[in-house]
Order: C-alpha cells, then structure tokens, then sequence
C-alpha cells in the first residue's frame, strides 16, 4: 500500500498499551488452545471479552501511551505502528464524512498481552474487535503475522490490515445506527441467514464503501490501493470465511455454527460495498440467503 509522505496524521485516534501480560504472560496463539480462542473470536466478533468471561485483573489497566510520533505518512516507514493511526484516521474521516454531525469518532486501541475494555479483558489470542460500551477498536499489532499469515494462511499486507480495521469500524457504524443493538437483542443466533451473520457481512460492506473511497479522501495519508492490495483484501476476507476456518480447524463444515458467513459471501459483500457504495449494505438485511 502506497502512502502519502506529507499528509498529516492525527495520533490522538489510537493509543498503545503494553505490559498488560498480568499472569501468564504473553499469550501463545500458534498452539492448539489459540486457535480455537482465535475461532471463537473470529466467530464471535464483536465483544469477545465479554464472551471470555471479562472481569480480569487490574494489571491490565495500564495507561496507554500516545502515538504522537506518528505525524505525517512519512512516518509510516519510521515507525509501522503508525499505519494504524492511518487506518483510523481515514476510517474515521470516511464516515465522518458520510455521517455528519450524526458521527462520533471512534478510537483504536493498539495492545500487546491482556487489555481492560469497556466489555472487559481480552488478550490478543481473541484477534480484533469492537466494543460498543467505550466505541473503541481493539487490535494487536502483531495480529497479521500470528493469526492471519501463519494461523489462517492469508498472504497480509497493509491493505489487509485496512479491510480488517475497516470492518471493526463497521461495528462501530452499526453502532451509532442502532443495527448492533437489534441484532444482539435477536438474542446470539447462527445459521448462514441469521441476523448474526447479517451483521457480520454488513460490516465487510462498510469495509468495502470504506476501501473504495480511502484514496480519495482530502488529504489522505493513503495514495493508492493497486491490484496486488486489492488481491490481498479478498484473500483476508477469504481466510476469514467460516467455512474457511472450519474446514482448517475441524476438517469439516457445518453451516449451522456460522456467524460471519461463508469465505464467498464475505468476498461478495466486501465487493458491494467496494463497487456499489455504502447505500447497497442495508440490502444485507433483506437479502434471503
Ligand atoms: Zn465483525
């Protein structure tokens, strides 16, 4: 992914935490017990800390430190973690943009171990996700070599990262929409028509919307997405499939424990959003299966 040297970046939208490894130290997700973490996570999505029994300690409420020297696009090469403040930034500008004064921006939170959030604690073995009670992303930075390359096999890259940040800023439009809600009061359902998996697609759409438009932002820090980017973001949207993931972990399929979609339909609603813009990804709802 190509960025744009002089654009400015506004660190504030990210905060790092470190030395949240309270207990047991730094999570190993190569090993058997991550992956099935990593499954429900990613089956799971939104507010795994919750599902994971939340609660924690209070080592894990360690002060973030600022990404202030994260300025301009220039300092993507200086320092990678600043590709994240690029993420959200544009993810942030894209919907303001869109929303209005109806927007309120959302925050990422880079963390390394165990965090506090406002759905609990999660440890990065769960993989990326939004919590509705405090409106933040949660991502480890190290979650495209762990989980995506080595785990899922994906080929990565920072366009990968983006559609993966950019579906967690779905969540967080679901959220301000209202739609969250509804779903979770439907009740946790499964099943490649259920308003789970619904919601999951709609939040690849938002991704997609989002990824068409990055470049043409005003001033965005992201030059261009070209065709290698573009192969990439299908590829994690691929590997992310749950019958992608089930058929690596358990050797089989079963379409009725689903609640992100099929590796096709991921693609497909990603494609929506990409080509068709963000007014298509309502249809998710009133799409039969
Ligand atoms: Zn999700």
């Amino acid at each position: 992914m190509q960025y744009n040297q002089d654009a400015r970046l506004d660190p504030s939208q990210v905060e790092y935490r470190s030395g949240g490894r309270g207990g047991g130290g730094r999570v190993a997700v190569g090993g058997v017990s991550g992956l099935i973490v990593l499954v429900l996570a990613l089956l799971f999505g939104i507010n795994p800390a919750e599902m994971l029994g939340g609660g924690g300690t209070a080592s894990v409420n360690q002060p973030g430190t600022d990404m202030s020297q994260c300025q301009t696009g220039a300092d993507v090469e200086k320092d990678r973690l600043c590709r994240y403040v690029v993420y959200t930034n544009t993810a942030n500008q894209y919907w303001s943009g869109l929303l209005g004064s109806r927007y309120q921006p959302g925050g990422t939170v880079l963390f390394v171990g165990q965090v506090a959030t406002g759905c609990g604690t999660a440890t990065e073995a769960v993989g990326p996700f939004y919590c509705p009670n405090d409106g933040k992303v949660y991502v480890s930075p190290s979650f495209t070599e762990d989980m995506l390359q080595r785990q899922l096999g994906a080929m990565g890259g920072d366009a990968a990262e983006a559609y993966i940040v950019g579906h967690e800023y779905g969540h967080h439009i679901q959220n301000l929409t209202g739609r969250l809600a509804q779903v979770q009061q439907a009740g946790q359902q499964t099943g490649p028509n259920s308003p789970q998996v619904r919601l999951e697609l709609q939040a690849d759409c938002y991704a997609g919307a989002y990824l068409a438009n990055v470049t043409s932002l005003p001033n965005s820090p992201i030059a261009a997405l070209n065709q290698d980017d573009l192969n990439r973001v299908a590829d994690a949207a691929r590997v992310v499939g749950d019958d992608y993931i089930q058929k690596r972990t358990q050797g089989g399929i079963n379409p009725d424990n689903w609640t992100h979609g099929s590796s096709a339909e991921r693609k497909h609603w990603l494609a929506q959003g990409f080509n068709n813009g963000v007014n298509v990804c309502e249809q998710v709802f009133s799409t039969v299966g």
